[in-house]
């Protein structure tokens, strides 16, 4: 079995991400074989319950309320049609729904309540269910983790170093004391990243060294490959090539052995030798639906058609970690507390945030 490690350092990462591109697949795919069957790739769908609108201002993001994009927002979905959704992703082969809510944090009241209810409903139908709802206190992961919340998702999108040219709302510490908050609780974590943002290879390795030293790493690492939209601050970026992808993949992989690597945004840029490789490095999920929160994705049969041809079998839920029990609400322990956290606002000015911003008014 593969050793654990919560020491690895950018040096060493790099070493690993710069390897011969075959030792470097080899390496990758021998320690997928010690932890994870290679045959079995985890479905997971993504329902967007909550579109636009959004104060933060992430560059690479089309729902930022300040850029003008294609994005029509909407408001938070009924649970009768997040339950319609799951269902058909459930009956083509998702084993686990991702609830994304356009929200900077969290906040007590009626819909967080919907929210809580929409995870009761899912959990109930044998799904995991995972949420990603922005910043999160202590007794909020509590609560989910009580409705039956299997992991909840927070991205550290990049470095550290980095992430101040990316996002001016937030700061990364505000990202790791979610992830904390979520650890107090039950919840399996879901944290990773976007590659293609212009960040350098240090910045890659370094995002890889904060979600490794993580005890315990987390449970799901999504590596997403950024998709350009028009109207963000980022819509002039060039694809990244796959072999970063690979790279980027077989590298996690690598140094959190255990955890489920999931193949995220950017699949359509990818062709099948592409995604197989991927799967070969170590990847084991990927979403599915024809839609990645506002994003475009490969359409479910085509992905179906694609596990055949390479002989890959969907995971069933609950493989990794059983399944939570739910709770209902009258019998809960934990009560909303109108909790006013104090969320880090930077506000530092990042140029090509500020150019978008300023376009998006002369188009509004
Ligand atoms: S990535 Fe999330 S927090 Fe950032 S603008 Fe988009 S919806 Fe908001």
């Amino acid at each position: 079995m593969s050793e654990t490690r919560h020491n690895w350092t950018r040096e060493e990462i790099l070493g690993i991400y710069n390897k011969p591109l075959m030792e470097l697949l080899y390496e990758a795919a021998t320690v997928h074989r010690e932890e994870h069957d290679p045959n079995t790739v985890q479905v997971s769908t993504l329902i967007s319950i909550k579109t636009g609108g959004c104060p933060e201002d992430c560059a690479y993001c089309p729902q930022a309320a300040r850029y003008h994009t294609k994005v029509e927002g909407n408001d938070l979905m009924t649970i009768d049609q997040v339950k319609a959704q799951a269902m058909s992703a459930k009956s083509s082969g998702s084993s686990r729904v991702c609830m994304g809510a356009a929200w900077r944090n969290v906040k007590d009241g009626p819909e967080f309540e919907q929210v809580l209810e929409m995870v009761r409903t899912i959990n109930k139908m044998d799904m995991e269910v995972c949420c990603t709802l922005g910043m999160l206190t202590e007794n909020q992961a509590k609560r989910l983790a009580e409705a039956g919340l299997y992991a909840y998702n927070h991205n550290l999108d990049t470095s550290e170093d980095y992430y101040k040219d990316i996002i001016s709302t937030r700061a990364f510490e505000d990202r790791l004391e979610t992830i904390g908050n979520v650890r107090k609780s039950n919840v399996t974590v879901c944290s990773g990243g976007i590659i293609g943002m212009g960040e350098k290879l240090e910045d890659r390795a370094g995002m890889l060294v904060a979600l490794s030293t993580l005890d315990p790493q987390p449970e799901s690492v999504p590596i997403n490959a950024l998709v350009a939209v028009e109207g963000t601050p980022m819509e002039d970026m060039e694809p990244i090539a796959i072999w970063d992808m690979v790279r980027m993949v077989a590298t996690a992989r690598i140094v959190m052995p255990k955890t489920q690597v999931r193949l995220s945004a950017g699949r359509t840029q990818m062709s099948r030798e592409g995604q197989a490789l991927c799967f070969f490095a170590g990847a084991n999920s990927i979403f599915a639906g024809d839609k990645l929160l506002t994003t475009p994705n490969p359409d479910v049969n085509e992905d179906m058609e694609m596990f055949k041809l390479l002989g890959l079998n969907p995971q069933k839920p609950f493989t990794k970690v059983s399944q939570p029990k739910t709770v209902e609400a009258q019998d809960s322990q934990y009560r909303p507390l109108d909790e006013k956290p104090k969320w880090t606002r930077p506000g530092h000015t990042i140029e090509r945030n500020e150019t978008a911003k300023e376009k998006a008014k002369l188009v509004k």
